[in-house]
């Protein structure tokens, strides 16, 4: 079984655990989140899902994640504007975000903890998270300048 099977039956069963009914558009918003790498929006999983669907609105999609969010399953990552994307990658992770095309590759590095707790001396903040995010032009878009 791949690695991303495995994650959709776990987050099955997670959603089964928390009474939440399993319709064949949730199991599908799901499947698409955990095989697409791509931390997408409600609008592209709408789009993928449209021929597949076609009663499902953006904002069925929009709730499910809201829904999934609010298990755990799924984090959003909003950008100051209308377009929230979403990563059913829970574990900590940071991202590197393209410039060009807006790709949003994760990678791993040791947690920043010591970077909280020295932000809790100074602010008198209590911590709850912290988002990391490098930028810059993904490989794609490097080839792509190269070409011209
Ligand atoms: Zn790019
Ligand atoms: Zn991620």
């Amino acid at each position: 079984m791949a690695v991303s099977d495995h994650r959709l039956s776990e987050a099955l069963e997670v959603l089964k655990g928390s009474g939440v009914r399993i319709t064949p558009q949730r199991h599908a918003v799901l499947d698409h989140l955990i095989h697409s790498m791509t931390h997408p929006t409600a609008d592209d999983i709408y789009k993928a899902l449209e021929s597949q669907f076609p009663n499902m609105s953006v904002a069925t999609v929009y709730n499910n994640l809201r829904l999934f969010k609010e298990i755990g399953l799924v984090r959003e990552l909003t950008y100051g504007d209308a377009s929230s994307r979403f990563d059913c990658n829970t574990t900590d992770h940071y991202h590197a975000i393209c410039n060009d095309c807006g790709k949003i590759v994760d990678f791993h590095y040791p947690t920043l903890s010591e970077v909280e707790s020295l932000a809790e001396q100074v602010t008198g903040f209590k911590v709850s998270h912290h988002r990391m995010e490098v930028y810059g032009s993904c490989e794609t878009c490097q080839l792509k300048k190269q070409a011209h």
